[in-house]
């Protein structure tokens, strides 16, 4: 099925308030990083400029040098992801290389020789070698989360974020640009702009819709969404044998998150990154 051609909503700024169209979005932002005032106490940092996509939603964020995938992965969960504390991992994948995987826990790489021992004693150390290798090619090589974005960005087109093994819920963090930002004691992450929440419509008149049902016979490309009067009324219409009341409608958040594991934001979750 091909999906019908949406128009992506516009991003904020939240540098300055302002909307920008898609396509201009990068050209427009860049002239406000560069009038950026910041007090006195702020110092001046090598800095990257991240993009995290999951379309239609999109973020913006400036990172310091220093700043490590776990302060971004707390971020994500603020900001898009966080239902109830399920593991998350960012990616490195590309053809022809060994991908890696960044982990909270991430496994050691065992000794070279000690799985010989335990079940392959009459192998010769070359023959060992041989095997390991191809073996280590195909399996992902583990890091921790401890690794700064500029190390594990280096060189790289992007990395891919996952959050929860089970309903997972993906995005794409790439390099925008290197800057020189001023930071304030303590910042690590600093939220640029965002997507305004997509004109979401409602099945049943077209208004502008703030819930959706969970049920999998109102997916049609997407959650059925509904204003709030035929959210009302929906559960009892299209869902009595289910009790017809109102636990399948859920709010709609301006996050990929939604509506997975009863995701939904809370309030000023991006408070902390914007100043
Ligand atoms: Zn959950
Ligand atoms: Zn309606
Ligand atoms: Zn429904």
């Amino acid at each position: 099925m091909t999906r019908p051609r949406t128009v992506l909503p516009p991003v904020e700024s939240r540098l300055t308030g302002a909307a920008h169209p898609r396509n201009q979005l990068k050209r427009q932002l860049k002239k406000e990083l560069a009038t950026l005032t910041a007090p006195d106490t702020a110092a001046m940092r090598p800095s990257l400029w991240l993009s995290v996509t999951a379309a239609p939603f999109v973020l913006h964020v400036a990172v310091r040098d220093d700043t490590t995938l776990e302060d971004v992965d707390a971020f994500l969960r603020e900001v898009w992801m966080e239902c109830c504390g399920h593991l998350s991992l960012f990616e490195f994948r590309q053809k022809n290389e060994r991908s890696v995987l960044y982990l909270a826990d991430p496994e050691e790489e065992e000794d070279e020789f000690e799985l010989r021992d335990a079940y392959f004693p009459d192998m010769t150390d070359e023959e060992w070698l041989k095997m390991n290798v191809q073996v280590r090619a195909n399996a992902p090589l583990q890091k921790p989360l401890t690794v700064t974005v500029r190390e594990a960005m280096d060189g790289v087109p992007d990395l891919r974020y996952e959050y929860d093994m089970g309903t997972t819920t993906r995005c794409v963090l790439k390099v925008e640009a290197e800057l020189t930002l001023p930071w304030p004691e303590g910042r690590t992450v600093r939220l640029l702009a965002r997507n305004a929440r997509p004109d979401w419509v409602c099945r049943e008149c077209g208004e502008a819709a703030t819930k959706l049902c969970i049920m999998g016979e109102c997916w049609d490309d997407g959650y059925a969404k509904f204003c709030a009067k035929h959210a009302r009324t929906h559960s009892r219409k299209v869902h009595p044998r289910e009790g017809g009341d109102s636990w399948m409608i859920a709010p709609l958040s301006n996050s990929p998150r939604d509506p997975c594991c009863g995701y939904f934001e809370h309030p000023g979750s991006e408070k902390e990154y914007v100043w």
